[in-house]
């Protein structure tokens, strides 16, 4: 079998920072990236596809050109991990053997848990920017809009980027609103949990933005089946065995999501499938060469490219330190951003670490809508991620606390 000093499952976001800060710190290492996909995407990008301002060819990269020099692309599905032996198991029958593992296969966007749904995506009205060519048609469904109910959903949790189903919700109404036909449309959204944002603090500057827009908000509705032809959308009652049918024009679906399956049926994964790493070292609790990054763990931290960002120098610190038979000293505080975009032009910029604790890299208030951290989501993020996060070079950025009391 093949043998590689690290071997790295998926290519995503976390992946390439990983491999490429490997690479930077020691050269020496054999280094190999699994991952069958030969388009690397900028998913941040895909809210603002929906939304016109970004097309979705700047948002795709060629996965060949994103490899770091000197790491090894296998362009194969991992099928297996076995833990026990030290080795990866291809889809094409190879088996690899590694001395340390590197776990980041992303999630898994469940389309099949929607009855009907995978039938009519991307036709009917029926749109995501979950899915890359959904994000292109999503676009299209609203500038085509100019009457109507349009429903936008959210289902449980735990989702990557788990205010990209409300940032799609506010784009599209203020595109409504500068073509003047808001007043003809009617917006829902509906969500399975019972709140619009998991960190208080932000709470009520979003409902701010519902209650200005007209949003009409539905909890504890559970999207779980699409007729594309009839136009017709069912919701269960989270809790009850209650269903309620809406017609819609255009909806915008988030489907569920969950750890992949090769890892939510492995030994590595914990009780709710997900890959169960210590949340601070970022090594497995039970498998000592195994580490982890990105949106497959099980930490409570959200799953974004920002905490990615985070959790890169800290995985490779230890895993150098691993590799070296010396405790794991780096650890990761949980941070994860979310850049909501309330409008064109401005947005809410939430920043928080484990225990939903606040926290601020621009130094205002980061609840007010902004213009600067608009231009932050739209020019540099998509910057700092191709040139500095994917090469293993973005910098340190310092945070400042929050004191939410006041
Ligand atoms: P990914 O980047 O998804 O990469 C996973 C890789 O693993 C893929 O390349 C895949 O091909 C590969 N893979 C999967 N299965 C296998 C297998 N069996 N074998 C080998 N390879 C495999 N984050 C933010 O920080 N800010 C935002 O504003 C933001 N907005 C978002 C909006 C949308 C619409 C979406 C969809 C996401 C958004 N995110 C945002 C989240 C961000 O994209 C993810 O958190 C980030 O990409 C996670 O990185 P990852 O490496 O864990 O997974």
């Amino acid at each position: 079998a093949e043998r590689y000093s690290v071997v790295i499952v998926g290519g995503g976001a976390g992946g390439l920072s990983v491999a490429a800060r490997l690479r930077r710190a020691k050269p020496e290492l054999t280094i190999a990236v699994i991952d069958p996909s030969a388009t690397h995407a900028y998913q941040p990008g895909w809210t603002l596809v929906g939304a016109g301002v970004m097309p979705l060819a700047s948002t795709l990269k060629q996965q060949g050109g994103l490899i770091p020099h000197g790491v090894t692309w296998i362009r194969e599905r991992v099928r297996s991990i076995h833990p026990e032996d030290m080795t990866v198991a291809l889809d094409n029958g190879a088996v690899i053997e590694y001395r340390r593992l590197v776990v980041c296969p992303g999630i898994q966007l469940n389309w099949d848990a929607i009855d009907g749904l995978k039938e009519t995506l991307g036709r009917n009205g029926v749109t995501s920017n979950y899915d890359r060519d959904g994000a292109a048609y999503t676009w299209e469904c609203v500038r085509n809009l100019n009457g109507g109910t349009a429903i936008f959903t959210q289902p449980p949790m735990p989702i990557k980027c788990a205010g990209a189903p409300q940032k799609a919700v506010y784009l599209s109404c203020d595109y409504w609103r500068r073509e003047g036909v808001l007043h003809r449309i009617k917006a829902q959204f509906c969500l399975a949990g019972d709140k619009l944002f998991g960190i208080n603090y932000y709470v009520p500057s979003l409902q701010k933005v519902v209650d200005y827009y007209g949003i009409e908000l539905r909890f504890k509705e559970n999207l779980i089946a699409i007729d594309g032809e009839k136009k017709e959308a069912t919701f269960q009652i989270i809790g009850t065995d209650q269903v309620i049918v809406r017609p819609f024009d255009m909806i915008h679906v988030v489907p569920p999501q969950s750890a992949p399956d090769f890892v939510r049926q492995s030994v590595l994964a914990n009780e709710a499938g997900w890959l169960d790493v210590d949340s601070a070292t970022l090594r497995h609790n039970k498998f000592e060469t195994v580490f982890g990054l990105g949106d497959v763990l099980g930490t409570s931290n959200a799953k974004t490219a920002a905490a990615v960002r985070e959790q890169a120098p800290v995985l490779v610190k230890n895993l150098i330190s691993s590799l070296a038979g010396e405790p794991l000293e780096a650890s990761y505080d949980g941070y994860g951003a979310c850049p909501l975009t309330v409008s064109y032009g401005k947005v809410v910029l939430a920043e928080f670490l484990y225990g939903g604790k606040v926290v601020s890299s621009l130094r205002y208030d980061q609840r007010k809508p902004s213009r600067i951290a608009w231009n932050f989501k739209a020019k540099i993020f998509p910057k700092l991620y191709w040139y500095g996060m994917l090469r293993g070079i973005d910098p340190k950025v310092s945070r400042k606390q929050v004191n939410t009391e006041s």
